[in-house]
C-alpha cells in the first residue's frame, strides 16, 4: 500500500492536467475524454483520427514508488496505458478496451 498522500488532489487539480494534455493520454496520444468533441457552442464536431479511450489521471512515479500528488507528478493517460505501461504505444488508433 502507498499510503495517505502528503496533498490531497482537488478538481482543479485534475482540470490542469486534462486542459493541458488537451485530453489526449500523453503516452500514446488517444483522445481520452468521455465527452465527444464539440465546438465552442456545444455542437458535436467530427472525431479525429486517432484512438478514443477513457481518461485517467496518472502519477509519472507511481503512488506505491513514492510519488506523490505534486503537479510536476500528474500525467493525463488514457486507462488503457495507466494501467498497461508495457502497452503504451504512441499514436495508438485503437480504443484501448472499450469495444
Ligand atoms: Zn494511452
Amino acid at each position: 500500500m502507498s499510503g495517505r498522500p502528503e496533498q490531497r488532489l482537488t478538481t482543479d487539480n485534475v482540470w490542469r492536467v486534462l486542459e493541458a494534455a488537451r485530453g489526449r493520454c500523453s503516452y500514446c496520444g488517444s483522445l481520452a475524454v468521455e465527452g465527444r468533441p464539440s465546438a465552442g457552442n456545444g455542437a458535436p464536431t467530427a472525431w479525429e483520427q486517432v484512438g478514443r479511450r477513457i481518461g485517467s489521471l496518472g502519477h509519472r512515479l507511481g503512488r506505491v514508488n513514492g510519488g506523490d500528488n505534486v503537479p510536476e507528478n500528474l500525467v493525463w493517460s488514457c486507462l488503457w496505458c495507466n494501467v498497461w505501461m508495457e502497452e503504451r504505444t504512441w499514436g495508438a488508433s485503437d480504443h484501448g478496451a472499450i469495444p
